[in-house]
């Protein structure tokens, strides 16, 4: 298939997988990632004890009792814990929590889940796909161009199916996973032989002591163990990417997308007209032909297009994939039009720049859904889209405060709700005929809803009932 040649690496020898046997890992956090590593990890022959200071959901338990997999729940038995000969903390556990401490200053290492996947993959290989925006479009699209090319390739990672477990259950020849910082800060190996980052803009800033050089750092380091056998595909167009790339040395080979040059290798649009350039191919195609629609999914496209030719996917599989990927639920998912008034779900939005994306699409005027829990965000960045293009802010989270501070002078109205009805039935108020009334909160959604799925169920479900 193609170049694909040029990206093997040989498999690991049973010997690096011997000298895990048998060592004591102490698995934090019993979620996907967790116990996705507690299997792999068993199977591999570690010692496992799987610790979650919260309660464990039923469905992980009967895994780990099947497994008869060792585990404790409603707290961490630190004294056993310390005993570990290596800790894989799940992504979810910040770093600042008492337990975290104290293992890091025991000197005992710690790794994410990606990390043990990696560890074990044997020759198999990986596209790897990191950024603050982005990352789930692209990592279904690739995922999605690759499985219509006939690649033997699973999807794993953030997107909600634990990689290691993969690894474990049903190996394949490539993973397409999507990882976000928080696995990659605690990776010592693990190396994509396909990187790929989609842009940074601050996002989780409370996790990186709200610096957000830390940050940068954390995203950059999906290229640090790579090298000149693999591939590194970037956002040429992202300020930050574009300010930082000279600081991170790494000796992959760069390809990178952009609708301001024409690189090559590499990827660009001009004039209606995507060009792929990877290797010895070169693949065209006109963006009026993809199914996405917006800037932001012509850079992801641009992304998932770049690692397929790469790979070394047949041209006619990859334009046929990318006419028929459809769009993802809760990512400026079409709810429905009431009265003229269309309703329109992106409550995957949990930051600034999502929201600013989502906005820069829109033809109508807007009543604009925000708010939740705020992550540091910076608003003056949506300032001119908001100015120009929303004429009410529904705000629907615990404490609105920074929203109101943020555009009391540029939108005449702003309103305060509590939940998804509330919000609804205020925006349906305040939209006329031909109005959108656009839930992009740029916020995460835990005050007042389980995660932003149960946010844009419960807001679709609003709508409905209207
Ligand atoms: P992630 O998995 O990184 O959170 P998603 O693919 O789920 O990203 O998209 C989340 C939101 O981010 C979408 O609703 C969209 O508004 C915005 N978005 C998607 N792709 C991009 C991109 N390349 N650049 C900026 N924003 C994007």
């Amino acid at each position: 298939m193609g170049n694909q040649k040029s990206i093997n690496h040989p498999p690991q020898t049973r010997k690096d997988l011997r000298t895990k046997s048998m060592s004591k890992l102490v698995i934090l956090g019993a979620g996907e990632s967790g116990v996705g590593a507690a299997i792999l990890a068993v199977k591999e022959g570690y010692q496992v004890f799987v610790s979650d200071a919260g309660l464990i959901l039923e469905k992980y338990k009967s895994i780990l009792a099947e497994k008869e997999i060792e585990y404790e729940e409603g707290k961490h038995s630190e004294e056993r814990i310390l005993e570990a000969d290596e800790v894989m903390k799940s992504p979810g556990i910040p770093e600042k929590s008492s337990l975290v401490i104290k293992i890091r200053s025991s000197g005992i290492p710690v790794i994410s889940e990606i990390e043990l996947a990696y560890r074990h993959k044997g020759g198999s290989r990986i596209v790897g796909i990191t950024g603050s925006n982005g990352k789930t479009t692209t990592t279904s699209m690739t995922y999605h161009i690759c499985k219509h090319g006939g690649l033997d390739c699973a999807m794993v990672g953030n997107i909600g199916i634990s990689f290691a477990k993969q690894v474990a259950e049903d190996p394949k020849q490539w993973y397409i996973a999507e990882i976000s910082s928080f696995q990659l800060d605690d990776i010592k190996e693990f190396r994509p032989d396909i990187a790929i980052l989609t842009n940074i803009t601050e996002d989780h800033l409370d996790r990186y002591e709200y610096k957000f050089e830390n940050y940068i750092r954390s995203k950059f380091s999906i290229i640090k163990n790579q090298t000149k056998t693999d591939y590194f595909i970037f956002c040429a167009d992202d300020p930050t990417i574009k300010q930082h790339i000279k600081k991170f040395s790494f000796q992959s080979n760069p390809l990178p997308y952009t609708m301001q040059k024409e690189p090559n290798p590499g990827g660009f649009i001009r004039n209606g007209q995507m060009s792929l350039q990877a290797g010895n191919e070169t693949l065209k195609m006109s963006i009026y032909d993809f199914a996405l629609k917006g800037i932001h999914n012509q850079y992801n496209t641009l992304a998932a297009g770049l690692a397929a030719v790469t790979i070394g996917i047949r041209k006619d599989k990859i334009r046929e994939a990318v006419q028929s990927f459809e769009s993802l639920e809760h990512r400026m998912e079409y709810v429905s039009t009431v009265r003229g008034v269309e309703f329109i779900n992106d409550s995957k939005a949990t930051n600034v720049n999502s929201t600013w994306y989502a906005l820069e699409s829109m033809q109508k005027p807007v009543v604009l859904i925000l708010g939740g829990i705020d992550k540091g965000n910076d608003y003056s960045l949506i300032r001119d889209l908001v100015k120009e293009k929303v004429k009410a802010i529904v705000c629907m989270g615990l404490d609105n405060r920074k929203i109101h501070d943020a555009f009391q002078n540029d939108v005449p109205v702003i309103v305060n709700t509590g939940s998804a009805i509330e919000a609804v039935k205020s925006s349906f108020q305040l939209a006329v005929k031909g109005d959108i009334v656009l839930l992009s909160p740029a916020c995460a959604s835990f005050d007042l809803f389980k995660n932003y799925e149960d946010r844009g169920n419960q807001f679709k479900e609003a709508v409905r009932d209207l």
